[in-house]
Parts: structure tokens; C-alpha cells; sequence
């Protein structure tokens, strides 16, 4: 997964507030009838046993995941289906089939089976242990820990979690609802890519997948952001190759290929992209200012008043900026061997562009190539591109998560947001599906930070509160 952070675009699709349904009369008693406390214990119980199976990509081993699923299921007696596209690589789909079928497409709860390396000597609590503790430093709030705990072992069993509920309540269903885990999510869509190719492709409607979350004080310090992904930037990585004479360190000379590298990537570097606000951006300070009120919740309500007297602040941020622009960076530099008194004939920068909904990257690479154009011996090649894609707000399945995640949470707002980064969600959203990104927890700065570094863990209270949010939500929508 990679963070969502709050994501800007235009003003016209702000004014309209969407009409869709609430929750259907009675909806509400099935969720009254779970027993939330038995129901966290169980989800805890079943992310410490998923935590412990080693899928760690490279090299993946995601089948073992799926066949972790898969017996959880069984249990409940809900059928699974492995696909094994690769040896030991795999992808799971598990389908409750409509009971009152009004002709909508399913409804999928995606998750992927794989995680990300980690430095096991830089934890508190080893990465593949699932240790049900205390927080960090001698914390009291009891945790899971495990390398997937938010990203995103936890929201796969809280939404396992859900379609077990949804059976055991005999859910009336107006659609299926199947839940879908995918392999080699972390490098490449691996998993993803050979779902929607394969027969066992459900035709999704509906994708509820990662993207954003709960981030306290994200906006406003005292508010909780629940931040539901609706789009995702774009990609285009592309390869900065410099080729000159090779030569002695000794004695410089104009057209070296190190030097004319870095020219080039100085010229990358020095663009200054133009801001352009992605309309979810307007619509989250909209939702969070009607709540906070007073001069400032005024001025975050009106897009104009935004432009004029928050964007400057926004693009001073990192990671604001990053909605508001396409960018590129230097990721790392890739040299043809050399010793110190050794001028290589050839050295390669890698560069990392993210281009935002409505750039196409073929766009961005004429303007990079411009750019470039004079310096000698360069070249720019492209390995991997997409374009950005998004899903309307104006849509029942995101208003159910909307509604629910602030579900007796006074203190809390929820809307949508423009994700930096790129998740399986980016592989469905061109198959007609909607998707919607949007892992139930709260969470603090610090823990967001622990997603692909050390000690990633996910609080009892999440875990439990999180299930109540997705079943509830998923409820609303699905019963006829
Ligand atoms: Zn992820």
C-alpha cells in the first residue's frame, strides 16, 4: 500500500451533494445483533495466526496466505476458491451469492496476501510473531504487531470477518458479495493483474480495497480524517542514461557521462510544477470545516477562499504537495562500475514521476524530454507507466463507508481523498468497477509511519472497532 495523503483537484463536482440512499429500514438490527466484543476477540485471534504465515515479497509465498483464508472460511462453511497463477503464488476469491438478487453487480472486499521486507533487529516485537502486547516503549493499549497488521493482513481479516458475519446473520443480499485476496500486490500488481485476466475475475461493481484511513489531527488538531481513496496518481518511472567517452579521473573533460547525468537530473529536478486541486481535496476541508466552524471552518468550506489563502500553505507541505502536482525525484543512481580514478562511459539515474488524474504521462515525458534536450549523451526511458484513474463519490458504497466510519464519532469527519500513491484499485477501476479505498482504523502519525518500516502493529480497539464499521457498512448496502 502506499499512504494516501490529502489530494486537491476542481471546483465544479464540489457543489453537488451526492443523493444517495442511507441505510435501508432494519439495517441496523443486524449490526445490533453481532456481539462486538466476542467478534474482536476472534478477528485478534485470526490476524495473530495470519500474521505468523510468511509471505513476505519478495519472494511472496502468498499461497500460503490463501490457504490460511481459505481453512478460516471453511469454518464457516463458505467455499474458497485458490488460483495458483505461479508456483506458490496465489490469489483467493470466496463468493456469498445474492439471496435477493436485484441485478447489481458484487461487491468485493479486496485485500493483498503479500507484505514487505523488514529489518527484524530494528522491532520491539518480531515482524512474524502476531504478539498480542502492549504499545511501544511500555505502552499499555493492547496491540497486535506483525509486519501487515495495517498493511494489510488486518483489514483482510476484518473484511474475512465480515462476509463470516453476513452468513452467520443470514444477511439478506441483493448482490454477491465476495471477498478477494490477491498476491504480489507490493511489487507490480502481480496478483491483481492476473485475476482480472483469469476466469475467476468476479466483474466487481464494487471495490472496497486499502487507500486511506483514519488519521487524528490530520486537519484540524482534536479532528479524526477518515479518509476514504476515490483516486490514485498516475505512474511514470522512467530511466536517465548518460553515455560519454570513459576516461581518467584525472584530468576533466567536458561530455563526461557522470557529469552530464547530473546536469541532466538538475534540469529534471528544477521544474516547478503548477498546483491544480484534485476536487475530493475541496470536498474533505468542505466536510471538515462545516464540523470545526467559526473563521477558519468558513474559509475551508469555499473552494475560492481555499485557493486564496490555504493553497500556498498546502504546496509547502510535502506531502499536500504531492496531491496538488506531478512530480518526479531522483530515486537512485545506478552506476556502470567504477573505481575513484575511473570516468565510466555510462551511468543511469532512476526517477520516480507520479502524474495526477488528467496528465497523461506521455504528456509529462515530452515536457521532461525538453527539458533535457541540450545536455549531451542523455537519453530518457521509460519503464513502467499508467495513467491516474478515479471513481465518483457520488455513489452508495462510498457514502455507507462515509456514514459509518463516523458512526457515533462527534470528534470525527470523513471524505474523500486523492491517494499519492497506487494500489490494486488502479488495475480495476479500468474494468468498469468503483473503487474505494478505505482501511477502517485510526490511527496516529507515528503508527501510519510504521506501514513498510519498523514495529507495524494495529490496536485491539482498531481491530474491533473496524470490523463493526465494515460489516455495518457493507450491510447497508447489500440489504435489499
Ligand atoms: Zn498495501
Amino acid at each position: 500500500m502506499r499512504l494516501f495523503v490529502f489530494g486537491l483537484c476542481c471546483v465544479s463536482c464540489v457543489a453537488t451533494a451526492p443523493p444517495v440512499r442511507s441505510a435501508p429500514p432494519g439495517a441496523d438490527t443486524y449490526g445490533d445483533g453481532v456481539d462486538w466484543q466476542a467478534t474482536g476477540d476472534e478477528v485478534v485471534t485470526l490476524l495473530q495466526g495470519y500474521l505468523q504465515v510468511d509471505t513476505v515479497n519478495p519472494p511472496g509465498n502468498e499461497l500460503r496466505g490463501a490457504e490460511y483464508l481459505k481453512a478460516a472460511l471453511e469454518r464457516d462453511g463458505i467455499a474458497a476458491h485458490i488460483v495458483e497463477f505461479e508456483p506458490g503464488r496465489a490469489n483467493l476469491v470466496a463468493r456469498l451469492e445474492a439471496t435477493k438478487p436485484s441485478g447489481e453487480k458484487p461487491l468485493c472486499l479486496l485485500s493483498h496476501l503479500d507484505v514487505v521486507t523488514s529489518e527484524a533487529d530494528q522491532w520491539e516485537h518480531p515482524p512474524l510473531s502476531g504478539e498480542l502486547a502492549g504499545g511501544p516503549d511500555g505502552g499499555s493499549e493492547p496491540m497486535v504487531w506483525g509486519r501487515g497488521a495495517l498493511d494489510m493482513k488486518g483489514m483482510g481479516i476484518v473484511e474475512l470477518e465480515t462476509l463470516v458475519l453476513l452468513k452467520r446473520m443470514k444477511v439478506p443480499l441483493d448482490r454477491d458479495v465476495v471477498l478477494l485476496a490477491v498476491a504480489g500486490e507490493e511489487i507490480g500488481n502481480q496478483g491483481m493483474k492476473a485475476l482480472v485476466k483469469g476466469d475467476a475475475w468476479p466483474g466487481c461493481g464494487h471495490l472496497i480495497n486499502e487507500g486511506g484511513l483514519g488519521l487524528r489531527d490530520a486537519l484540524i488538531p482534536g479532528q479524526t480524517a477518515f479518509a476514504i481513496s476515490v483516486a490514485e496518481k498516475g505512474v511514470l518511472w522512467l530511466r536517465l542514461r548518460a553515455k560519454g567517452e570513459a576516461g581518467h579521473g584525472s584530468t576533466p573533460m567536458p561530455g563526461r557521462a557522470p557529469m552530464e547525468l547530473l546536469k541532466a537530473a538538475a534540469a529534471l529536478m528544477a521544474r516547478e510544477p503548477k498546483p491544480r486541486v484534485h476536487p475530493s481535496l475541496y470536498e474533505l476541508l468542505r466536510r471538515a470545516g462545516e464540523q470545526k466552524g467559526g473563521v477558519s471552518g468558513f474559509v475551508m468550506q469555499r473552494p475560492g477562499l481555499v485557493d486564496l489563502l490555504l493553497e500556498k500553505r498546502l504546496m509547502s507541505k510535502p506531502t499536500t504537495r504531492a496531491t496538488m502536482t506531478d512530480t518526479c525525484q531522483v530515486t537512485g543512481y545506478v552506476g556502470v562500475g567504477s573505481a575513484p580514478n575511473v570516468i565510466p562511459s555510462e551511468v543511469t539515474a532512476n526517477i520516480d514521476c507520479r502524474v495526477l488524474p488528467g496528465t497523461s504521462p506521455d504528456t509529462l515525458l515530452a515536457e521532461l524530454k525538453e527539458r533535457i534536450k541540450d545536455v549531451q549523451g542523455v537519453t530518457l526511458e521509460v519503464v513502467s507507466k499508467e495513467e491516474a484513474n478515479e471513481s465518483t463519490w457520488d455513489d452508495e458504497v462510498f457514502a455507507s463507508l462515509a456514514r459509518n466510519a463516523v458512526r457515533g464519532r462527534p470528534d470525527a469527519v470523513s471524505g474523500p481523498v486523492l491517494s499519492v500513491g497506487y494500489t490494486d484499485s488502479l488495475v480495476a477501476r479500468p474494468l468498469g468497477t468503483r473503487a474505494y479505498g478505505f482501511v477502517p482504523f485510526e490511527v496516529s502519525a507515528e503508527e501510519l509511519a510504521t506501514m513498510h518500516g519498523k514495529n507495524e502493529r494495529v490496536s485491539v480497539a482498531n481491530l474491533k472497532r473496524g470490523a463493526e464499521v465494515l460489516f455495518r457498512a457493507v450491510v447497508d448496502v447489500v440489504v435489499p
